[in-house]
C-alpha cells in the first residue's frame, strides 16, 4: 500500500466511474480506510443531491417577463420606423441625383471608348462581389452566436 493517498478527482473516478479508475488507486481506496469514506462521503452527497426535489419558483416568471415585453417593442418599433425613414430618404436622394446628373451619366459611357468604362463596370461589379460575400459572412456570424 503506497502512503500517498490519491488526489480528490481520483476518489471522484473511483465514486462515480469505476470502469475509468486505476487499478493501482482502486486497490489503494480499497485498503485505505480514510480514502474510503472519502469515496462514500462523495457518494451519499451525491445521492442527496439527486433526491432533492425539483426547484420550482413560487411566482409565475412567465407572466413577469410578458407584463415588460410591450415598452421594449415599442422602443424597437420607434427604431425600425427609423431606420425605414432613412432607408426611404437615401433611396430618395440617390434616384434624384440619377435624375439630375442624367445626360452626364449618359455621356460618359455614350462618348468614351469601351475599354475604360469596362474597367468602371468590372471593378464595382468587383468591389460589389466583396462586400456582399463579407457582409454574407458577417451575417451568419451573428447569426450563428445568436444560436448559441
Ligand atoms: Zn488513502
Amino acid at each position: 500500500m503506497k502512503n500517498v493517498h490519491p488526489s480528490d478527482f481520483d476518489i471522484q473516478r473511483f465514486a462515480f466511474e469505476l470502469s475509468d479508475c486505476k487499478a493501482e488507486i482502486v486497490t489503494h481506496i480499497n485498503t485505505c480506510a480514510t480514502c474510503k469514506q472519502k469515496a462514500d462521503n462523495y457518494l451519499s452527497v451525491s445521492n442527496s443531491i439527486k433526491v432533492q426535489p425539483e426547484p420550482v419558483l413560487e411566482f409565475d416568471l412567465s407572466a413577469l417577463i410578458l407584463a415588460q415585453l410591450p415598452t421594449m417593442s415599442k422602443k424597437e418599433a420607434a427604431y425600425n420606423y427609423f431606420i425605414y425613414f432613412l432607408m426611404a430618404l437615401s433611396t430618395l436622394v440617390v434616384v434624384a441625383a440619377i435624375l439630375y446628373f442624367k445626360e452626364a451619366i449618359v455621356g460618359l459611357f455614350a462618348n468614351t471608348s469601351a475599354i475604360p468604362t469596362s474597367f468602371i463596370v468590372s471593378t464595382c461589379l468587383l468591389i460589389l462581389i466583396v462586400i456582399g460575400i463579407d457582409t454574407f459572412r458577417s451575417f451568419h456570424k451573428k447569426m450563428n452566436l445568436l444560436n448559441y
